[in-house]
């Protein structure tokens, strides 16, 4: 008989179990892409059974810290209202081809959904920046575990002008 809550059960089987006709591979040994982890992540959430699947705009201010020496890198970000913020998810497992989201039976492949089991556990949100003081932001519309690693951080595609001049790749269009 096991000592473990359902609640803890539950959060094991998301590590270790396969579900009906998922299929896992062995992955081959990850090659250092050379990412650095610029910050960390601060939201209520302690397991990945609360979190919310996707952050919403209206869902709680979560903080996010950015290391030295990346602080000053945020000079000019509060003029956007909203970012595109990159996460590493840490606590998943990468080995995964076939998942069954619903666990009833029916795949889909890996890179057909926004699972966080995926060979880079790769995250990303677009948050409302609430507020910054210093090397701190406050933000809504994230979905990841506190002290989730982040990656980095930029304004969200639409509301970003380039400011570098054009150049010629950006006046092709299709024949
Ligand atoms: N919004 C991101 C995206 O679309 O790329 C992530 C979506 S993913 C479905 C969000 C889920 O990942 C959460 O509900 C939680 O189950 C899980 N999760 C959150 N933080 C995690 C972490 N640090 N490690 C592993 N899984 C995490």
């Amino acid at each position: 008989m096991s000592d473990l809550t359902p609640k803890q059960a539950a959060a094991e089987s998301l590590e270790s179990d396969l579900r009906l006709n998922e299929r896992a591979v062995t992955a081959p040994k990850a090659q250092d892409a050379g990412l650095e982890f610029i910050g960390r992540i601060t939201t209520p959430w302690t397991s990945r059974l609360e979190c919310p699947r996707q952050g919403r705009h209206d869902g709680p201010l979560c903080q996010i810290e950015i290391f030295e020496p990346w602080a000053p890198a945020l000079e000019g970000i509060e003029e956007f209202q909203h970012l595109e913020i990159l996460y590493w998810l840490h606590q998943s497992r990468r080995d995964l081809i076939f998942q069954s989201p619903a666990n009833n039976g029916e795949i889909r492949g890996t890179f057909s959904i926004r699972s966080p089991i995926r060979p880079n556990p790769i995250g990303t949100s677009i948050v409302l920046l609430e507020k910054r003081e210093n090397n701190l932001l406050w933000v809504r519309g994230l979905d990841c575990l506190s002290d989730t690693p982040l990656l980095d951080l930029k304004p969200e595609r639409s509301s970003f002008k380039p400011l570098a001049a054009p150049q010629k790749g950006d006046f092709d269009i299709c024949p």
